[in-house]
């Protein structure tokens, strides 16, 4: 089935993410005349997955961590559909959702975030599609996080984290915080916890883990079984809940796009967010390839795209030019420590506390407000 078509020119939002939760914000305000929008999202809302540790933690209840699509939605025209692409053919400007239907676009803007390839991870961690609890798509995690909670109420549970990035980092002590009799394991994959930051913070996050009894295993899990993972020294780790963090993919239907990728799958765009081979196609946050190469993918480049992005969807679709989005070398990046605790880093510099923790709950709290409408 092919979805309507419309005699105005058809701008296509595929995903609710960050940059888009502006570009519609944006969109609000400053409409654009004579051209026709459709949203696509799975989800009624965007759950904010800053704030998840600090829902793992108890700190927050999930309402307080999504921005609602439907009132930012409202009054502008522009049409929601509740599905997900599932296809593009970038040649002949069709996406496919998830329900088979097609839709036409003339501009397309891609802000699906990336995912956890659940193919690729279980060839290379069997297991995990059966006994694993996958952190994305984060509204599975939001919503399967309190059955794990109640099943802690009736007995201690050995809790794993595999995967010792930033999402794994701030998991492993925010369970260990809402789960006091829990115990609670992070399998790094390797040598360093926190591979990617500079050694500084790698030492205060060993530090933190370790003053919170979290036992941290500088190994790979290379497979899952009922009651246990497998670790690569063939060392056996009892685990009820083996929580998979281990970082995320390029979306599988972008591979026969006709879109050009990066070399890990992503979106190649240029400077002005737009498609190296296709430029009525856009694409921010971590679906697309990175400018500068040395920048980490991160919710808070993702946030900071949305404002250019709204400027240059407004500009293509009106026939200007697009102008360059350049990304701050550095951005504050925060590390939730579970108990109101939190580590920060601006490029070779970190500092912790109390203070910190406060500073990320009110960035954090203050994003949220700004695009939650009553
Ligand atoms: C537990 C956890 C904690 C994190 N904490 C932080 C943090 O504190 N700071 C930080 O900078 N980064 C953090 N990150 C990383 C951060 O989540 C990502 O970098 C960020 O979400 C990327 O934003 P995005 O807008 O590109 O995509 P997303 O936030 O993933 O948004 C993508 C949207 O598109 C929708 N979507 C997905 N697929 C489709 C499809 N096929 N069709 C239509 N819609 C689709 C999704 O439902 C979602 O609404 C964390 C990640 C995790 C897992």
């Amino acid at each position: 089935m092919t979805l309507p078509t419309h005699t105005a020119p058809h701008l296509v939002l595929l995903g609710a993410g960050h940059a888009h939760v502006h570009v519609l914000s944006t969109l609000a305000a400053q409409p654009l005349p004579g051209v026709h929008i459709t949203l696509i999202a799975p989800y009624p809302r965007q759950l904010y997955s800053g704030m998840v540790p600090g829902f793992v933690a108890g700190h927050y209840a999930l309402d307080d961590c999504v921005i609602p699509l439907e009132p930012l939605l409202e009054n502008t025209g522009i049409r929601w559909l509740a599905r997900s692409a599932t296809g593009l053919d970038a040649n002949t400007c069709c996406l496919t959702l998830d329900d088979g239907s097609e839709l036409q676009y003339d501009w397309l803007s891609v802000n699906t975030g990336p995912v956890q390839d659940r193919q690729r991870i279980e060839a290379a961690l069997p297991g995990a599609r059966e006994h694993g609890l996958f952190v994305r798509p984060i509204e599975t995690l939001g919503a399967l996080w309190p059955r794990v909670a109640e099943m802690a109420s009736t007995r201690a549970l050995r809790v794993a984290i595999i995967g010792g990035g930033a999402a794994g980092i701030e998991l492993a002590m925010a369970i260990r915080h809402r789960l006091p009799t829990a115990s609670v394991t992070l399998i790094t994959g390797g040598d360093k916890v926190g591979a990617s930051y500079p050694s500084g913070v790698q030492q205060r996050v060993s530090r933190a883990l370790k003053r919170r009894n979290v036992t941290v295993l500088p190994d790979v899990a290379a497979s899952i079984q009922s009651g246990e993972v497998v670790l690569g020294s063939g060392a056996r780790l009892a685990c009820d809940v083996p929580i998979i963090a281990t970082g995320a993919q390029a979306p599988a239907w972008l591979a026969g796009s006709g879109l050009a990728l990066d070399e890990q799958g992503f979106i190649a765009v240029d400077a002005c967010q737009r498609s190296t081979n296709h430029a009525n196609v856009f694409a921010a946050g971590d679906v697309s390839s990175r400018v500068d190469q040395t920048l980490a993918r991160s919710g808070v480049y993702a946030v900071r795209a949305g404002p250019a992005l709204a400027k240059n969807l407004a500009a293509a679709t009106t026939g200007m030019e697009p102008t360059p989005h350049m990304p701050p070398a550095n951005t504050l990046n925060l590390l939730s420590c579970g108990d109101h605790y939190a580590i920060a880093s601006w490029g070779p510099y970190s500092a912790q506390g109390r203070w910190v923790w406060w500073l990320k709950d009110w960035i954090d709290r203050s994003f949220i407000k700004r695009y939650q409408k009553a």
